[in-house]
Formats: structure tokens, sequence, C-alpha cells
């Protein structure tokens, strides 16, 4: 009997370790069926193995049927959803599967989606639609390889199962899946510890966090110090995530506090959506109807997680580190967006008034034009010529036109202030920002109506080309 790959690993327990406070074991469904539908390959290497030497059957007695060499962990979490604190959450259809370390040092877990009932189900069945998995599959690796900071999917696999649901079309096919991130630690982990008052468990999980997963840190002897700067740099990681996010056009839909990774990472990818139209207001779940979670909101909306972060780490730090912490939030997010939203326009270096000035008058523009976000850097991307530093007048000619007169006059002021930015370059610099553009500015990008033409011929034929071909320009998004 060859052993399986993934049960040869060496786990570490390093959740395990901290104690049963902090979770409960559970065990997973027993499916009907177990057809791999997605194995990320590119994943392997991180866990030291060679693709070709994993099997699919490999794949499906670890992550479908869940052979085990470690107990499976219902992770225990509250949060604020939707801004209400709502105490009965956990992992209520997942689990922690096991915790490995990677060829880069980095300790990762192995979290499942669809796993089954836990005691955090509430009247929910545990489950994943297949829809779902497949949602969340496209929308990580695009994500990934946008250079957003991301959990990723190791698997998914099609359980047999049939569910109902108010938001697709039930009986509908079901899932699970296996993500990578690097924790299964949320805001919500140490919420719950504030809420229950148990601040001697508050200790443990912030030391084993910064152990962890800030494990630089550990050399700031001071420990009050040290929680300071782990809360500093949590604010600098989110602001970071956010900024990734609004730059590449996505809207994560459902930014609850359990939702929000300890280390800063983004992950749990349900109603999400990339907007098409440029519109602070888009908002991804049908069933925000506040817009709490629209996509410009999102910045807010972290900053808004991180002050709420501040009531259960007070009970263990100072308020004042934590305010002088949060107090460089914006700063952070805006060095981090303006970074990436000039690469996209084509500058990895301008004059710093320059450059706001280009991202002020490219946002407002976009606001007023029927131009779609995505085609607008496609259409720059596409046209860019060097003869451009030569005068404005042929700047982006061909993009959509409007009737509208002041749409008009913010694109002719756009155009002039594109020239003036040309013109602080060199020739050779000026040579750079073609392929600038073409390094930052995706051919395909995961609107929702891709999704919807991959799952039409899964659900009609079975036909999963689609989806992988799609997956492969997600995954090579700057290759035309
Ligand atoms: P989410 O909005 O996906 O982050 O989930 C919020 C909470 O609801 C978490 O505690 C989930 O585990 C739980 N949950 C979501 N869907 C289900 C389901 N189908 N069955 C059981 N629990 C669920
Ligand atoms: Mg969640």
């Amino acid at each position: 009997m060859t052993e399986n790959s993934f049960l040869q690993l060496t786990y570490e327990p390093a959740l395990e370790a901290l104690g049963d406070d902090y979770y409960d074991t559970v065990a997973a469904a027993d499916f009907p069926q177990h057809i791999l539908r997605f194995r990320n390959d590119d994943l392997l290497p991180k866990l030291g193995l060679q693709p070709d030497s994993v099997s699919d059957f490999d794949f499906v007695e670890a992550f479908g049927q869940f052979q085990q060499r470690s107990p499976l962990l219902a992770l225990r979490y509250h949060g604020y959803q939707f801004g209400d604190y709502n105490t009965g959450l956990g992992d209520g259809r997942g689990f922690l599967y096991g915790q490995v370390r990677g060829t880069d040092g980095k300790l990762y877990d192995f979290g499942t989606k669809g796993s089954g009932t836990t005691p955090y189900s509430r009247n929910g069945d545990g489950r994943l639609t297949l829809k779902g998995g497949v949602r969340e599959v496209l929308a990580s690796e695009a994500l990934h390889a946008l250079g957003v900071n991301t959990s990723r999917c190791l698997s998914l696999v099609e359980t047999g199962e049939q569910l109902w649901r108010g938001d697709e079309p039930s009986p509908t096919r079901a899932s699970v899946m296996v993500r990578f991130s690097q924790s299964h630690i949320r805001f919500g982990t140490f919420e719950r510890l504030h809420y229950l008052g148990r601040s001697d468990l508050m200790q443990p999980l912030l030391d084993h966090v910064i152990e962890v997963y800030y494990a630089h840190l550990l050399a700031v002897q001071d420990p009050q110090e040290r929680y300071g700067q782990f809360y500093g740099e949590l604010v600098q990681r989110v602001a970071q995530l956010a900024a990734q996010w609004m730059s590449v056009g996505f809207c994560h839909a459902v930014l609850n506090t359990d939702n929000m990774s300890i280390t800063g990472e983004s992950f749990d990818y349900g109603p999400y959506a990339f907007m098409d139209q440029f519109d602070p207001r888009f908002t991804a779940a049908y069933f925000d109807y506040g817009r709490r979670y629209s996509y410009g909101n999102q910045p807010r909306i972290c900053e808004w997680n991180l002050a709420m972060l501040q009531k259960p780490l007070k009970l263990i730090m100072s308020g004042d580190a934590l305010e002088t912490g949060l107090t460089t939030y914006r700063q952070h997010y805006y060095t981090a967006y303006k970074r990436r939203m000039l690469a996209k326009l084509g500058f990895e270096e301008l004059l710093p008034e320059l450059g706001d000035e280009l991202l002020r008058l490219t946002l407002e523009l976009l606001e007023s034009t029927p131009i779609g976000y995505h085609d607008f850097f496609t259409d720059l991307t596409g046209q860019f010529s060097e003869a451009w530093s030569e005068g404005p007048g042929h700047i982006l000619q061909a993009t959509a036109q409007t009737s509208d007169d002041d749409a008009a006059t913010l694109l002719q002021a756009w155009r002039l202030h594109y020239h003036s930015c040309l013109s602080t370059l060199s020739a050779p610099e000026v040579g750079q920002v073609g392929q600038c553009l073409r390094q930052h500015n995706p051919v395909t990008v995961l609107l929702r109506p891709k999704i919807e033409a991959i799952w039409e011929p899964i659900v009609v034929e079975n036909n999963w080309q689609p989806f992988h071909t799609l997956l492969t320009q997600l995954q090579h998004p700057f290759s035309p």
C-alpha cells in the first residue's frame, strides 16, 4: 500500500497545544461520493511535495474522506456581523484539519469549508454548495495572482449530496473545500474571550499569534512594547490588504470581524464580486441592505474592525499604545493604494504631488464616466504609445466617450495631467510605462458574467473544461 502524501506530512499541532478552551474536537461528515474537482498543484512544492507524486486519491482520502493525523478542531469565536455583536458563531461548517510548516518556514493551516456540522452550525447544514466552492477557488486564485495577500484553495471535492439554498436554484450540488491559509485565528477569536471575561486566555492566545505569525517581534524584550508593535504591524497589514482589494476592484462583501484574520490575510469568499463600473457604492451581497460592506466602504470598515479589536486587547495591553497604532492606518492605506494605482497607470515612480493629483483625477474621471473600471485600464494599456509624451492630444483617444460635458472636461483635464506626468520622465523611463501597464493590469478579470459562463456548462453537461480554462487565465493575468 502506498502511503498518502498528505498523511505523511509532519503536522505541528500549534493551535491544539493552546488547550481546548479555544476549540471543540469534531468529526467530519460522511459523504456519499468524493469526486475531485480541483487540486492546487501550485501549492504542493510549498509543502515539500512534487505534484507528480501526489495522486488524486491522496487528495480524496485526506480532503474528502478526512483521514487524519491530528484531531479536527472547530474553532470558537464571536464577531461583529453587520455591526452587531454575535455570540453564536464559531466554525459552523468547517474545522482545522491540521497545521504544517511550509518549505518557506511558515506555519500553514489546512482549514475546511463544507465538512459537516459542528456545535456552531446553529440551523445550518454544515455544507458548502459546489458553486460556492467553485467561486472561492476562482476568487482566491485570481486575487493571489493579482498580488493580494490571500488564502488559497488546496482542493475541492464534490460530495454527491443535494443542498437547498435560497440564493441558488435548488436542489444544488455540494462540495467540500480545503483552504490553505496562514491562520484560522480571527479578530473574533479574541472578541469571544473578552465577552466571556476570560482575560486569562487572552495572553496565551496573543503570545501564540506573535510567536507563530509575528516571530520577528520576539526580539522585543518588553512584553508591552512587543504587544504594541504587534498591533501596529497588524494595522499596517490590514491597511495594505484593503489597498490591495481596492486597487484590483474587489468587493469582499462580508467583512465581519470573524472574517478578519489576525495575520492580515484575506479569506472567506462568499458573495464577493469584482466590480464592473467604478462605483464606491457597489455592494456585492444582496443581503447587505445598508451597503455597510460596499466597495468604497472597505477601507473604513477594516479600520472600524481594528478599532473593535482594541476592546479585547485592552485587557492585557495599554490603550494608549493601541490608539497610537490605529492612527497610522490611513497613511499606510493611502501609501499602499497610491503605489498600486500609480502602477496601474504606468508609473513606478512619480513626484509625490504629481502622483497625488493623478490619482485624484483618475478616480474623479472613473466615477463620472460610464467606462468600466477594468476597461479603462485595459484601454490605457492597449493604447499607450511613447508618442503620448509629445503632447496630450493623442492620449487615450479611443476610450469610451460621453455626451456629458462635465465628464468630457474631466477627461481633458486628466489627459493634460497624464501628459505632465509623462513629461517628468526620461525617454527610457517613458518606454517602461508600457511595460508597467502590462504588468499591473490583468487581461482577464473575474467579473460575475465570467463565473456564470463557466458554471452553466458544469450544470448542464458536467463540463469542467471552461472552469479550468478560466482558472488558467486568472492564474496568469498579465499574459495576453
Ligand atoms: P460566513 O458568513 O461564511 O463567514 O459564516 C458566518 C458563520 O455562519 C460562521 O460561524 C459559519 O461557520 C456559519 N455558517 C455559514 N454557513 C453555514 C452552514 N451552511 N452551516 C452551518 N454553519 C454555517
Ligand atoms: Mg466566515
